[in-house]
């Protein structure tokens, strides 16, 4: 049997990091068991829509690589794959559970449901629909309904019963349907509600495997109530463990958690996203294997993932944005470094290329690539905190003095030559490498932190290099 999955997303909103691990969960295990990754929106709340959201979501799966094998933009034997375009069907299942005595009409008010709310709570009971309308005739129905009265479907949900599952992550669990109140399955907008619309799409969509996070356990059992309302068989499902901040409150946009696009902009890297996100939840090894979307499809599966609540952890990512930008081919990295440069940036062709081969290993993101080589831009000077800290002091300025000079009379500039010049003047002084090196990085590469000083130079060039010296030289 073809595993079949769903990435389910409500359009409410740009997802965070955290949230996406879903699609990236359910994809890798479709991948895994060369099964099909559907991708269905729910859009049927329609007060919580937001304009924009469900193409970022679909922005968000091209980024991260996790192509869907059928989607309303992609089709696919099963669609339409938008809620909001299937009411036909939920209003026609709905009605048919109204008729098989599943299900039944509520014609309560919401001014009555308020009510019944504030008593019960008032007696310190869960509040519940207090089943009215169950118990209207047949002809009282009738009569409502010509009349044209609004209504909602809700379903007969037993009393006292025990609903279990083998959770495929969370192993068996057990609820008791005693506090599950009567559900609304049809809105008096005639819209379905989420626990309807999820049932009627998974089954039609012959979707086998419910992989989900562990917000949804208690909706499992009113979907499993709904299945055997309609005689139909069950998917598997399986929960993840919720992501945690910091903090170990569950992870949200105030622990700093952005969406993966957002992400993308700072300068972290689509392959970086989808490793750090692997390991919310999933373990494998020390849990800091540099994996790759293929390898991870190889290896993933659900016995990896753990009970364990994952905690979300920035320097995490770093390393792993680190470590994806040590292993790009130069060429490609430099291709994608392109869209965080001005396009005025200075460098070009060779120069630029052996300019990413020295930042490579000293990035942490992509855009750090334009702050460690600032100095490229020729109006570009040091701050004067700088130049006042690393080239206070006249010996300083004695050595840096006597490069400049020495550095005038180079022909063929390149590393060598500098590096001997630079060396040399080290040498005959009484000051440190260091202070001498931190001196002409301050004062000719402009900042503190730069990619080596003599490669950094060569490419600078000789007329940019001393004009840099004079002004750092002349400055007080
Ligand atoms: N539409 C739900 C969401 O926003 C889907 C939940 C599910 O996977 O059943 O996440």
């Amino acid at each position: 049997m073809t595993v079949r999955v769903r990435f389910a997303p409500s359009p409410t909103g740009i997802p965070h990091i955290g949230n996406s691990r879903t699609a990236l969960f359910n994809w890798l295990f479709a991948k895994h068991h060369q099964g099909k990754f559907i991708v269905r929106i729910e859009d049927t709340d329609r007060k919580r829509l937001v304009p924009g959201s469900q193409e970022k979501i679909m922005e968000i799966l091209d980024v991260l690589g996790l192509k869907e094998d059928e989607s309303y933009r992609h089709g696919g034997p099963y669609g339409p794959y938008i809620q909001s375009q299937r009411l036909h069907l939920y209003q026609k299942y709905a009605h048919q559970l109204v008729e098989e005595g599943k299900a039944y009409y509520c014609f309560c008010s919401p001014e009555r449901l308020a009510k019944i709310r504030k008593e019960q709570q008032k007696k310190g009971l869960i509040p519940k629909y207090d089943r009215h309308c169950l118990h209207l005739s047949k002809d009282e129905v009738e009569e409502k309904l010509k009349g044209g009265q609004k209504y909602v479907i809700r379903l007969k949900v037993p009393d006292d019963k025990d609903i279990s599952w083998n959770d495929l992550i969370q192993g068996k669990i057990t609820i008791n349907t005693a506090n599950i109140d009567d559900q609304i399955l049809l809105k008096s907008d005639g819209y379905p509600t989420y626990h309807l619309a999820v049932v009627i799409d998974d089954h039609l969509m012959k979707i086998n495997y419910v992989l989900r996070g562990s917000e949804w356990i208690s909706s499992t059992p009113k979907h499993l109530l709904l299945y055997q309302a309609f005689g139909w068989q069950p998917p598997k499902f399986g929960h993840f463990p919720l992501i945690l901040g910091p903090d170990k409150s569950k992870l949200s946009k105030r622990h700093g958690a952005k969406s993966v696009l957002d992400y993308v902009d700072e300068g972290y890297l689509p392959e970086a996203l989808v490793n750090f996100m692997a390991f919310l939840g999933w373990n494998y090894e020390d849990n800091s294997a540099i994996l790759t979307l293929e390898e991870l499809v190889k290896l993933f599966d659900l016995d990896r993932i753990g009970k364990s609540n994952p905690i979300f952890d920035r320097q995490k990512l770093d390393y792993f944005n680190r470590e994806h930008i040590r292993r790009l081919p130069l060429t490609e990295l430099a291709k994608r470094l392109g869209k965080y440069l001005p396009a005025d940036y200075p460098l070009k062709g060779d120069k630029f290329n052996r300019l990413v081969e020295l930042c490579q290993p000293r990035m942490t993101n992509l855009k750090d690539f334009l702050s460690l080589t600032e100095f490229v831009y020729p109006q570009k000077t040091a701050e004067s905190k700088d130049l006042a800290k690393y080239l206070k002091t006249t010996e300083v300025r004695e050595v840096v003095k006597n490069i400049r000079q020495k550095l005038t009379q180079i022909k063929e500039w390149k590393v060598s030559s500098i590096k001997e010049v630079i060396e040399e003047e080290v040498e005959r002084s009484s000051l440190s490498r260091g202070k001498v090196f931190m001196a002409l990085r301050i004062a000719v590469l402009i900042r503190p932190v730069t990619p080596p000083l003599f490669e950094s130079i060569a490419l600078l060039g000789k007329e940019l290099t001393l004009r840099r010296l004079d002004i750092a030289l002349n400055w007080n």
